[in-house]
This record gives C-alpha cells, sequence and structure tokens, in this order.
C-alpha cells in the first residue's frame, strides 16, 4: 500500500464517505494534475470527468492562474476583511458585479457553496425584519433541492437522505413541487401539462406570501438530485411570481455558475435576475475555497443604519475574502475573457449530445439528462418499465469504478452517473469520456 493511502486510512475522515467500505477497499491517490487529466502515484492518467467536484474550468495547472496565486504569495497571503479593505477582493467583488445578472451589485463572501446559501438565507430574513415586516420568516424550497450541508442550508434543502438524521435541528420551510419532469408526480409532459410546477408554486405564494420571506432554488437544473432538469420557462416563471407575490427570490448558481450551462450563469437562459445569488465551485476555476452572496442595492440599503440601530449583518467567517483565492478568480475571469471560453461551449454542448444520444440506446439507461456540461445518465434494470435497480446492487457506483480502468474518474450519485468535464476539454476529450462511460455501462450492467 503507497504510504499516503496508509495514512489516509490511519487519520482521514471523508466527506460522504461510508468509512468502512472506504478502509475495506484499495483507493487511488492522486498526486499531480495536468490539464484536463489528474495522475496517480503510480504515474497512470485519468481523466477529470467531474472537474474534482464540479469545480475545474479551465483544466489542472493553468499557467494563467499558478502565476497569479503566486504573485499575490509575494504581496500577502490573507488579511481580515473586518475593519480593513484586500485590493483582491474589493477588484473581484467589482469584476462579479460586472458579468452578474443586472441588479446584483453588492458581493458578501464566504469560503463554500453551504456557506454562500447559509449567507443568503439569513439576509433574506434580517432584510424583511428591517424592513418592519416581521411575519416573514418562512422559505420556500424546492423538493429535491440540494444547496449544501450545514444546518441552515441542509434546512432548504430537499434531499431526505441528507435530511432525515437531522431533521429536529433544521427549521421547517414550505416545500414546493421539484420542477423535474423525469419525475413528475403532478401532471407529466411540459408541452401539454401547462407546467403544474409552476401553478403548485403560485398556490403556495397567493396562500401564504405574507409569512414568506423567500424562494430558495437552483436554477434550470437539480444537480444533486442527479441532474434533474427543469422545463424551460420554469426559472422566469417564478421570477414573475415572487416580484408578484413581493417575495424575494434567491437563485442558486453554485454549481451552475462560471460557464457550466453554457452561458456565465444559468440566469441568463431566462433573462432572470434574483435578488440574491450564490456562487462558489467555479469561481476559483476550481483552486481555492470561495463563494459569494451577491444581492441588490436594495437589499443592501435596508442594512444601513446608524450602530445603535443594530442594522448591521451579524455574520462573517476568519478566511473572508481571502486574497490568495480571490486573486486566484481575478485570473479566472482574465481566461473566461482572453481565452473566449464561453464563445467555445456551443460545440462542445452539441458535441457531447451527439455522443450521449447514443447512450440513450442501452438497454439499462433510463434516461440521459444534459444540462450545458452537466450530464447525467440514469442507470435503469429495465428501461421499458422504467424499474430501478435494487439499491444494493450499487449500479452506479460499480460503473464508476469501472469506468477507472478505462482511464476516467466519474462519480455516481445514486444511479444516476455524473459526468461534468471541466469547461476546458476539447470535442474529442469529451467524446474520449463519453465513450468509456458507454464502454463501462455495457460491461456492468
Ligand atoms: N449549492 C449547490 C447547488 C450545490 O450543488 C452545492 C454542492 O454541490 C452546494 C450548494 C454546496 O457547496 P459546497 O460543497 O461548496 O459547500
Amino acid at each position: 500500500m503507497n504510504a499516503a493511502e496508509r495514512l489516509d486510512k490511519d487519520y482521514v475522515w471523508h466527506p460522504f464517505t461510508q468509512m468502512r467500505d472506504w478502509l475495506a477497499e484499495p483507493q487511488l491517490v492522486i498526486v499531480a494534475g495536468e490539464g484536463v487529466r489528474l495522475i496517480d502515484a503510480d504515474g497512470n492518467m485519468y481523466y477529470d470527468g467531474v472537474s474534482s467536484l464540479w469545480l475545474n474550468v479551465h483544466g489542472h495547472r493553468k499557467e494563467a492562474i499558478d502565476r497569479a496565486i503566486i504573485d499575490q504569495l509575494g504581496r500577502i497571503a490573507h488579511t481580515t476583511m473586518l475593519g480593513l479593505i484586500s485590493q483582491p477582493a474589493a477588484e473581484l467583488a467589482a469584476e462579479l458585479a460586472a458579468i452578474a445578472p443586472p441588479g446584483l451589485a453588492k458581493v458578501f463572501y464566504s469560503d463554500s457553496g453551504s456557506t454562500a446559501v447559509e449567507i443568503a438565507v439569513k439576509m433574506a430574513y434580517q432584510y424583511w425584519q428591517l424592513k418592519g415586516v416581521a411575519t416573514k420568516r418562512r422559505f420556500v424550497t424546492l423538493a429535491n433541492a440540494y444547496h449544501g450541508d450545514t444546518i441552515g442550508s441542509v434546512s432548504v434543502g430537499g434531499i431526505d437522505l441528507f435530511h432525515r438524521i437531522f431533521a429536529p435541528l433544521l427549521f421547517p420551510t414550505v416545500q414546493a413541487p421539484s420542477p423535474s419532469c423525469r419525475h413528475c408526480r403532478l401532471a407529466g409532459d411540459p408541452k401539454r401539462c401547462g407546467m403544474a410546477c409552476l401553478a403548485a408554486m403560485e398556490d403556495i405564494l397567493a396562500r401564504d406570501h405574507g409569512e414568506i420571506a423567500a424562494v430558495v432554488m437552483e436554477p434550470l437544473v437539480q444537480g444533486a438530485a442527479g441532474m434533474l432538469t427543469h422545463p424551460p420557462g420554469y426559472l422566469k416563471g417564478v421570477r414573475e411570481l415572487t416580484k408578484r407575490y413581493g417575495v424575494l427570490l434567491i437563485v442558486d448558481e453554485v454549481a451552475t455558475g462560471f460557464g457550466r450551462t453554457g452561458r456565465m450563469f444559468a440566469c441568463e437562459h431566462e433573462g432572470v435576475s434574483p435578488d440574491i445569488m450564490t456562487v462558489a465551485k467555479g469561481i476559483t476555476a476550481g483552486y481555492l475555497p470561495l463563494a459569494a452572496t451577491l444581492t441588490t442595492t436594495e437589499v443592501f440599503e435596508a442594512f444601513l443604519g446608524s450602530h445603535t440601530e443594530q442594522k448591521t449583518f451579524f455574520h462573517g467567517h476568519s478566511y473572508t475574502g481571502n486574497p490568495l483565492a480571490c486573486a486566484a478568480a481575478l485570473a479566472n475571469l482574465r481566461v473566461f475573457r482572453e481565452e473566449k471560453v464561453l464563445a467555445g461551449l456551443p460545440a462542445k454542448i452539441a458535441a457531447a449530445r451527439e455522443q450521449l444520444d447514443a447512450l440513450r440506446l442501452l438497454a439499462h439507461v433510463g434516461d440521459v439528462r444534459q444540462c450545458g456540461l452537466m450530464i447525467g445518465i440514469e442507470l435503469v434494470q429495465d428501461r421499458a418499465g422504467g424499474v430501478p435497480y435494487p439499491a444494493e446492487a450499487a449500479m452506479g457506483a460499480r460503473v464508476c469504478r469501472h469506468a477507472r480502468r478505462y482511464g476516467l474518474i466519474i462519480r455516481p450519485l445514486g444511479d444516476v452517473v455524473i459526468l461534468m468535464p471541466p469547461l476546458a476539454s476539447t470535442a474529442a476529450e469529451i467524446g474520449e469520456m463519453t465513450a468509456i462511460v458507454r464502454r463501462a455501462i455495457d460491461e456492468v450492467t
């Protein structure tokens, strides 16, 4: 056993991992990265097919980002934002406001997607208290939502597996149905159902808006639920409803932001400007932990007052606005501009779609869902009857493990195999990754 593997197994507790299985099986030690590939301790190369958990954008060891971090290290690694200004944090806030959907003008930093959502929830709650509308204390959330794993972000999530055990610690929310057509129990085909999911949201807002602070949602696709895509127009519809009923809209772009869906932010596909938007993951191109919660001047100004009025937003972390991470984020945005990354995406997304069409024909593929370069391939025991595999078959995990033999690192969400290539992957590389997924499914199912 490799020395790092021994140390890991002796000392490390891994996230979202059943450690009994982890300890029992041989594990891969990653020692380096190069472009869209990872390199293990024996020198084997693998495609980074989940972008190191949906983070990596321009590939590993991207010269421009490496250089920006080294340059920043030559100045200072960290300084507090309590009572001081950090130059990279100030510059980045201006750039984020410039590229965000119109109206989002203020940036509150944190260091993970979960904390960005936690902040969004507290901000929306305090906003209404400061506006003197004390009744607006509840949140509308979506079934199947994932917004992170701190207590507040779990509270606004909707995946039972992650919630059940912590239920007594969570604050209750009003849950609207998931707008995913795949598992819709409302009316089925969005072309004919007139979007019953949106009607259900309207029922809630019409009934409870006096008590609702905000609707919290992932735009276009519920990623961690298994890439459940939403019908076009749902996001825009929710924006219209929240405006009509005087409720804030919090859009969580932690997974979808920074080009993942083909646009810089998913909101752009439907011309939506939320009141609060959370970003993380791709913000530093997958280099360093950083997140941001963006909001409007309208929300920001509600927090202005004299010291004694106690309108301050009492939230912050030791590493808030870390200069190294902000320098990486600035370099990330520079690469987006200089290499015209967004302009190159439609061709890559179309190439992926073409490859995925072939997967749809496999006997044990029940559905293939794609939103830009976010891809979920749902495995089923019987396609005709839509019968899932029994949980103990762990088919998603088996397919992903098998794919490693052919040089692809991917991870399942239940029986949905997730493929999230870095945006820097070429169409040919995406084709190779898809071909490996196909081969693994063929051989395992
Ligand atoms: N929000 C969404 C939509 C996510 O997909 C995730 C993570 O997958 C999070 C929030 C939590 O982000 P983090 O893991 O950085 O806390």
